[in-house]
């Protein structure tokens, strides 16, 4: 049976957030630049130049030195406060999502299905929560894993959005496919299950808070645009399509 196991893995949390520019909250910056200091060549390892490691006259040994210094390094971050701060932030998001997941999660599967014409994976998917402000969701087919951290930006977005890495899992990695994924999931599956609004905009319709739109939507926005006739006459005739079919189709229809 397809389900979803949220997990909060501090290992995975700290390796997650740690080189990122968005920070979860201010003073995230502080242990950042703490730990560069002081582990310079871990810190880079794990952030954004792996290179640094293999830079010494004999790499290999210096290698597996600097994942001594790492493990240090992340023994050092567990007792901070901003890492405190980060776990108990991200924990309280994990019940959240859990709670909201065990209300609508049903209900989403049932229209992911019957819009994409495709059969949930029969195995355990573990997600892994990260900060909500991190603004970050990824879906790894080969490990059965989803990255997940989102602030909840309308009714039922936390669902909606795992939805749409759910859909990744199932599908190949195209432009098309992701336009196709955001019609499908961030679109048509949000105005079904929460019973209102309109393409396109991310906003409750009874007068709730604007939602900032992801960045990545606002990159695809044209792409969907564009691909919009093909998804709207496929919802209105199926003519025994899925939705691997149909990126197919417009793939071969459209110029790229
Ligand atoms: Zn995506």
């Amino acid at each position: 049976m397809f389900k979803l196991k949220f997990k909060l893995n501090k290992y995975y949390l700290l390796a997650h957030a740690l080189p990122l520019s968005d920070l979860p909250f201010p003073a995230w910056e502080n242990l950042q630049n703490k730990l560069w200091e002081e582990f310079p060549k871990a810190y880079y390892l794990l952030t954004t130049h792996p290179e640094i490691a293999f830079i010494g006259k004999q790499p290999l040994k210096e290698l597996s030195e600097t994942c001594t210094q790492v493990k240090k390094m992340m023994r050092k971050a567990f007792v901070s406060k901003e890492f405190k701060r980060l776990y108990k932030e991200s924990k309280i998001y994990l019940h959240f999502l859990q709670k909201q997941w065990e209300n609508s999660g049903n209900e989403a599967l049932d229209i992911l299905e019957d819009l994409s014409g495709l059969s949930l994976p029969n195995k355990d998917i573990t997600v892994f929560i990260t900060h909500p402000k991190l603004y970050r969701g990824f879906a790894l087919p080969v490990y059965n894993i989803i990255g997940f951290g989102y602030a909840e930006d309308y009714k039922n977005s936390s669902t909606i959005n795992l939805c749409h890495e759910i859909l990744h899992l199932m599908t190949r990695n195209t432009r098309v496919m992701h336009a196709l994924i955001e019609l499908l999931t961030n679109n048509e599956l949000r105005i079904q299950l929460n019973k209102n609004g309109k393409y396109f905009v991310f906003q409750e319709s009874d007068g709730a808070k604007d939602s900032p739109l992801h960045a990545y939507v606002s990159r695809m926005r044209k792409l969907e645009k564009e691909i919009l006739p093909f998804w709207k006459d496929y919802l209105q005739n199926k003519n025994g399509r899925d939705l691997v079919d149909l990126e197919r189709e417009i793939n071969k229809k459209i110029k790229r």
